[in-house]
């Protein structure tokens, strides 16, 4: 089972895995860590990652970028409507009314869902882990940006499932980050002890995120976080595309806007001087040849001047800061380092302003780039069955403030309850109770539309059914468990109808109310919505009191009553209800599935076009390799006729590779190498064979002579051999002898073969001889000798005989270890060399 984690950033990706050895980033098929976040549409397939981006001038319209902000959001939401005009490709409205990409692709205009192209990159994600762990990638985790809401969430959800992909956790990018640093040190505070706390702040492209986490010994818990998604590398690009389109108009005349093309290279050239000003704060040249209309342009810049522009931008990077230090209460002093991560963190004033806020030197002991990825894979392998990784508790917080407005029951009108405040802890589950006659509906919202980042505040109904009063007439009492799940998304998870079926004193044991465990954090909580019961039937206040109880308010009833005070007893029957959520801007399951179906038809035709690319690739480079070897290594195997016509076949395919041959289907290309390979083969047999045969004629000859050595010792009765049988020995001899007659006459005749002609002997058929020589003389000559007592007669020292260890001079008859045959003459097992010359 993979233990995988994807960092889903705005401009690029990390994928991180756990293997045996720990956490490790891998590598995508251009050997690179990074993937660029870029999707490519072409007229046969589609291009993902570094091979899209780099199609990013050429096909400007349909190399699509920058879309994670898209996610969840309307077409005509402003966030869209203002990106919209930076983009050199097309948005279009979806049937739903969500921000969708307009794009040529296999030469037809089609229109992509964020889901879709999201799940194209993760598809490419996939892929990477896939290929580099060398097995299927399915469990992963995946990081969003800690401001994400429900929807922005569910879609990235959406999209994982579009790639094939099981989302173990959608993780908070910055929470990813707290994980990948805390679960390494061994020096936590213990967990009754004064945590230590640590302030993360990421600078990505696309924004800025602030955390603010507790570390005890095996946990974390995040206390805050605070964000600004418009204070990230593309913000400080666009304010320097800005100030070049405004100076190339004044120098140059140019309208940078109006040609895609140029656009696209002034933000690549403007990303660079950005990258170089971090590290040089001296002027920095701005050249692009042949920008626009044959024109050379060129400017300079330097930091100073750079930072004077972003001086609204810079002013911005304290707001968080100061944000995340009110919500949790935090004096300055209380800061323990503070960690910096993300590719726009490099820029020497951010870094600045950060450090000058908390008047501390800024730590970067974590992989700026590579830090979300990692601690992905590590909440991956904690939640995956096939790791065993320390145990470490991951407390992460709920961003925005989450209520719950219903029809009250005693048509008191609206009724509305916090459930989740901003920074609650997640994931967390609380019970509410209700008493009702009828179906009911709950709304979700957010209820501080000013801490969102998102123009709705909706989240989502929730009807209740199957809901009617008791028998006994009475309301009955529902009780609605509401949750924020480990992906940081709100549901409504389950409701229950409580009856009660009889109630009778000091019979049965008093109902205790239900306790909702969440896995993650080990908290057991039942929260009363107070609101709730306001508005319920009077009567029934008294039996809800006692049944319906939280942490604090046990204390209290338990200070309220006598410990032994005897309670009503009273018997409950609970029945499941159903719930119908319809959630803000879901994704409906037959569309989902109608998207995971076209992903994989994609990737079919990604597969096929490769095939189909490959095979032509294979025909030019068979052109290019055959077209220097004919007149290289392989002339003197063909003679010159054949080469002239193999030459001018060569030719013709190559002219025929850049007009007919362009475009055809991958069979053609097939048969086309066929043909090419049907007249160079031969050829490059004859070579081949030419280059083997003195080898395998020298292993024959090193078989013979090794024979030939047993057959002297034999003959001048060298005791090792003394034992063999004199037939078997000359049937031996003859054997070698016939062996060496018919390899010097085809040695022989081979000489005086031209090599352009066939071989007059294979080196097929000299390995068979050498094979079938071994199978008739080895079992002979290394016959054992039969056994004999040890000898008790003094011994003699011998000298070496054939290379061998010291030998001992005894009797024909004793037994040797040695038995002098030889090894298989296979290409594995050669023959030992001791045993010859
Ligand atoms: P996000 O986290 O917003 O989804 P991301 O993860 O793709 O985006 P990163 O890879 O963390 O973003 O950062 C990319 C940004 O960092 C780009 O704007 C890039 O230009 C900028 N960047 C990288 N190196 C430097 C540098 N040395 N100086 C200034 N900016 C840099
Ligand atoms: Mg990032």
């Amino acid at each position: 089972m993979s233990v995988v984690g994807f960092d889903l950033g705005f401009q690029s990706c990390y994928v991180a895995a756990a293997r045996a050895g720990g956490i490790e980033t891998l590598t995508n098929d251009y050997s690179d860590r990074c993937t660029p976040s870029f999707v490519s549409f072409g007229s046969q397939n589609r291009s993902i990652g570094a091979a899209a981006k780099s199609q990013v001038v050429t096909n400007c319209k349909n190399t699509v970028q920058g879309f994670k902000q898209f996610h969840g959001r309307d077409f005509s939401d402003h966030y869209v409507q203002s990106a919209k005009s930076k983009l050199v490709y097309s948005l279009a409205q979806m049937p739903s009314g969500a921000a969708g990409i307009k794009v040529m692709y296999l030469e037809e205009e089609k229109v992509f869902s964020i889901e879709q192209v999201t799940g194209m990159l993760l598809t490419k994600l996939k892929q990477t882990a896939e290929s580099a762990l060398k097995k299927p990638v399915a469990d992963c985790v995946i990081s969003v940006p800690s401001y994400f809401t429900d929807v922005e969430r569910r879609s990235v959800m959406d999209a994982a499932q579009i790639a094939g992909l099981n989302c173990l956790r959608l993780m908070n990018e910055t929470s990813a980050v707290t994980l990948a640093y805390g679960i390494y040190k061994q020096d936590l505070p213990a967990p009754e002890e004064k945590p230590r706390v640590v302030v993360f702040v990421d600078v990505g492209h696309s924004g800025y995120q602030v955390t603010v986490c507790a570390f005890n010994k095996g946990k974390l818990k995040i206390l805050a976080t605070a964000c600004d998604p418009e204070l990230g590398g593309k913000d400080f690009d666009d304010i320097l595309v800005n100030h070049f389109c405004e100076e190339f108009k004044k120098k140059y005349k140019l309208d940078v806007r109006s040609k895609p093309r140029a656009l696209v290279r002034l933000y690549q050239e403007c990303e660079k001087l950005k990258k170089l000003m971090s590290a040089n704060s001296s002027d920095l040249p701005l050249n692009i040849e042949c920008f626009m209309n044959d024109i050379d342009v060129s400017a300079k810049l330097n930091r100073g001047q750079f930072e004077e522009m972003c001086a609204g931008l810079l002013a911005k990077v304290e707001g968080p800061l100061r944000s995340i230090m009110e919500q949790a209460k935090l004096k300055k002093e209380d800061i323990y380092a503070v960690e910096i991560v993300g590719g726009a963190s490099r820029i020497p004033s951010i870094k600045e302003r950060v450090s000058k806020f908390f008047g501390k030197e800024l730590s970067t002991t974590l992989n700026a780039d590579e830090a979300v990825a990692r601690g992905c894979a590590l909440q991956c392998a904690i939640l995956s069955p096939a790791f065993k990784v320390r145990e470490f508790s991951i407390t992460d917080v709920v961003p925005y403030s989450i209520s719950l407005k219903w029809n009250s029951a005693a048509e008191e009108g609206l009724s509305d309850c916090e459930v989740f405040p901003k920074n609650h802890a997640a994931p967390f589950s609380k019970m509410l109770t209700f008493f009702r006659n009828e179906p009911f509906s709950l709304e979700a919202y957010y209820s501080n539309p000013k801490e969102l980042p998102y123009p709705n505040t909706s989240i989502g109904q929730f009807l209740i059914q199957n809901v009617a009063p008791q028998a006994s007439g009475e309301s009955a009492k529902v009780k609605v468990k509401v949750r924020v799940n480990v992906h940081g998304v709100f549901s409504v998870s389950s409701a229950s109808l409580i009856e009660v079926v009889k109630t009778t004193e000091g019979e049965e044991p008093m109902e205790t109310d239900q306790t909702v465990k969440e896995e993650e954090n080990k908290m057991q909580v039942d929260h009363e919505d107070q609101k709730s019961q306001a508005v319920e039937n009077k009567d029934k206040k008294s039996d809800a009191e006692e049944m319906e109880t939280t942490a604090e308010d046990t204390k209290e009833k338990t200070n309220d009553q006598p410990p032994q005070a005897k309670k009503p007893k009273v018997k409950t029957k609970t029945v499941e209800l159903p719930i119908h959520s319809s959630l803000h801007r879901q994704l409906s399951s037959d569309v989902l599935n109608m998207f995971v179906e076209n992903e994989g038809k994609m990737i079919m035709q990604d597969k096929l076009e490769k095939e189909r690319n490959d095979a032509k690739n294979n025909v030019e480079e068979y052109v290019y390799d055959m077209r220097d070897k004919l007149h290289g290594a392989l002339e003197k195997f063909v003679n010159e006729a054949d080469r002239d016509a193999f030459s001018l076949k060569l030719e013709e395919t190559e002219n025929w590779l850049y007009e007919d041959g362009e475009d055809q289907k991958k069979q053609v290309y097939i048969n086309k190498l066929a043909e090419l390979t049907k007249l160079g083969q031969p050829i490059y047999e004859r070579y081949m064979e030419a280059e083997e045969r003195p080898k395998a004629f020298e292993e024959l000859g090193r078989q013979m002579q090794q024979y030939m050595k047993i057959i002297e010792a034999y003959k001048a009765k060298d005791e090792q051999y003394c034992h063999l049988d004199e037939l078997e020995v000359t049937r031996v001899d003859n054997l070698v002898n016939a062996a060496m007659v018919w390899m010097n006459s085809k040695m022989n005749q081979q000489n005086n073969q031209d090599l352009s002609l066939e071989p007059v002997v294979k080196v097929q058929e000299i390995q068979a001889k050498t094979k079938e020589l071994y199978s008739a003389c080895n079992p002979v000559v290394s016959k054992p000798k039969p056994k004999a007592e040890p000898p008790k007669e003094e011994k003699t020292e011998n000298g070496p005989v054939n290379g061998q260890e010291g030998t001992e001079n005894q009797p024909c008859n004793e037994e040797k270890a040695t038995t002098a045959g030889t090894e298989p003459p296979t290409a594995e097992n050669k023959l030992p060399e001791m045993d010859i010359d």
